[in-house]
């Protein structure tokens, strides 16, 4: 096997050459290993030129020299987290040791570190056998000629030093490593205690839900935000394995309005709400904020593809005759849009649905006793909101919980109400009971007396195609928000659960991944988001890819229907 000598001996010989020499150093498959004294160096792939996509690289170091306790990755909760801390300490040690100098991407250094979140990533993975973790390297050139004494530096010098520095256990913050696991524990047991409490999602007291900003979700100054604290008659104390027993706000199952005056905090709960799928990094502020896995945020999205979903149980007679049974359209409206989002979340399987008004369709959410009485009901194809969110939890068992500072209509269906109040949340649900009883509405219930069918969809696989020009699979994304699929955009700006861009590359990779094995003009799409999602938990991210990736992070099965729902080509048989 090719040593550390070996891969600095290529690297000064082909020195001052054209770019494309770098290749000397992958050669066949086997031979792109390099034995250094503690680990192991994989050059995995070798960027064309300087200023394409940068060359990826992998380290392995076998446990006898990382020497990581096994408490600390004992079962998959504190791997998670420790994973989510070396990621974190790499890429600082890479900020660190990065030098760019030369053309295009020389000299960069870099690992997809975590945001906010822990979750599965491929970055880093640590075994009881070794610790792995995934980069990319710009290598080096003036020009387009090879700058072979600096990548000898950055290959057998440099990487060296980030090794030592970040996955050495002797070297890194053992009570940090602890704290990343133990808090990583703790959420996922806070949440695995919600279904058995009765429970759609929990919030501890003293949790600092406010952001930065509307574009930095690292917390607001502790100075600024006021902590959170539950009203007394909502405090449930769960335990958790770190941190002992935890009290908080239990939101349990059943309908829940959050209201109060506007800039009080509505949707800022909401928003911690919809966050608590995932677990958070210590200091967060959200640490012990979770949410049932399952819960979907809902919002309106005029203008998205919609493809044959059945959204008649909200939608019926709509001009022209057409069909809400198998509705397709190509720029839906507010309250199309609105009702296909939950129709598909519950083709999914959703739990809970959160709806916050400031991003819902009000035609969709209400429609009161005077407007009632100006538009006949066979003149309104929109059943509200309002008359199904009961069906919807006593037919389906689906919770919701909706932010809703104008419409006192809702009291009559919800089972609790939450005010905030200089974002301290109050429970009124008694005195909204006592208004609702003493101003009694008029309106008249619609939509008759049942939820209505949720109809299973199959995607017919020739209506996706990941080609583009001479590439029979060209599939790319941009940011968060944006997946190239062959010719056609999907634009995922309304996914609001989607939290970071190394989820949208996984994401990219699961569509065409489902298509190759599972689209078969038979199955249909939750079975086909099934066996996607088996397949991860079994064998890992990694089987989105043939090579190995260092960018992808953990999706759920709703972002992966929500990227193939959007992609505009889709048909459904
Ligand atoms: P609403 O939806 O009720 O109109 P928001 O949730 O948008 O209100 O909050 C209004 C502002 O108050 C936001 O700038 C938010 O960051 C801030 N905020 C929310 N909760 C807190 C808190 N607990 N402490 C301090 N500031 C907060
Ligand atoms: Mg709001």
């Amino acid at each position: 096997m090719a040593t550390q000598d070996d891969l600095k001996r290529i690297l000064q010989r082909i020195d001052g050459r054209g770019y494309k020499a770098y290749k000397e150093i992958v050669g066949r498959p086997s031979d792109s290993r390099y034995t250094f004294p503690t680990f192991t160096l994989y050059i995995d792939y070798v960027q064309g030129d300087p200023f394409a996509a940068p060359s990826r690289l992998r380290v392995r170091v076998p446990q006898t020299q990382a020497q990581y306790p096994a408490v600390l990755f004992s079962n998959d909760s504190r791997r998670i987290g420790l994973e989510s801390y070396l990621a974190a300490a790499f890429g600082q040690a890479c900020h660190a040791a990065a030098g760019r100098s030369g053309s295009g991407k020389s000299g960069l250094i870099e690992i997809d570190a975590p945001g906010q979140e822990m979750m599965e990533r491929t970055a880093v993975t640590i075994t009881p056998e070794f610790v792995e973790a995934r980069f990319v390297v710009g290598l080096p050139a003036q020009g387009r000629r090879v700058l072979g004494r600096q990548a000898a530096i950055m290959l057998t010098e440099t990487v060296p030093q980030l090794v030592e520095a970040a996955l050495f256990y002797r070297n890194g913050r053992a009570d940090l490593m602890q704290r990343y696991a133990h808090t990583n524990e703790d959420a996922d047991a806070l949440r695995q205690q919600l279904t058995a409490r009765g429970l759609v999602a929990f919030v501890a007291d003293g949790s600092m839900l406010p952001r930065r900003s509307g574009v930095d979700n690292r917390p607001l100054d502790r100075a600024t935000a006021v902590p959170f604290q539950s009203p007394p008659s909502l405090r449930v104390t769960l335990q958790t394995p770190n941190g002992g027993a935890v009290s908080g706000m239990g939101i349990p199952l059943g309908v829940t309005l959050i209201v109060g005056g506007g800039f009080h905090g509505k949707s800022t709960l909401l928003n911690a709400l919809e966050q608590g799928i995932y677990n958070h990094r210590p200091g967060d502020g959200r640490e012990q904020v979770v949410s049932d896995p399952s819960a979907v945020k809902i919002r309106a999205e005029d203008g998205r593809r919609v493809a044959g979903v059945n959204i008649s149980p909200f939608i019926n007679q709509l001009p022209f005759g057409q069909d809400t049974a198998v509705f397709s359209s190509d720029n839906a409206s507010g309250s199309t849009s609105q009702a296909a989002n939950i129709i598909e979340a519950l083709e999914l399987g959703a739990s809970a649905l959160l709806i916050d008004e400031d991003t819902a369709a009000t035609n969709f959410m209400i429609r009161d006793q005077r407007m009632q009485a100006l538009i006949a009901k066979d003149k309104e194809p929109i059943t509200p909101f309002i008359d199904k969110v009961r069906q919807l939890y006593d037919e389906k068992g689906v919770s919701s919980i909706l932010v809703i500072g104008g419409s006192g209509d809702y009291f009559d269906v919800a089972d609790r109400v939450i005010a905030l109040d200089s974002y301290v949340p109050q429970d009124v649900t008694a005195a909204a009971q006592a208004i609702a009883a003493q101003h009694k509405q008029e309106r008249q219930r619609e939509g008759g007396a049942h939820f209505g069918e949720i109809t299973p969809r199959i995607p017919l696989p020739r209506s996706i195609d990941p080609s583009k020009g001479r590439r029979d699979v060209s599939v790319k994304t941009r940011g968060l928000r944006t997946v190239q699929f062959g010719t056609e955009t999907i634009d995922l700006s309304a996914v609001a659960q989607l939290v970071d861009d190394s989820q949208t590359r996984a994401l990219a990779a699961a569509l065409v991944y489902a298509w190759e094995r599972y689209m078969d003009g038979e199955r249909p799409l939750a079975a086909i988001t099934q066996l996607v999602m088996q397949d991860i938990s079994q064998r890992g991210l990694d089987v989105l890819s043939r090579y190995p990736v260092g960018d992808f992070a953990a999706i759920r099965p709703f972002e992966f229907a929500a990227a193939l729902n959007r992609l505009r080509t889709l048909q459904i048989r």
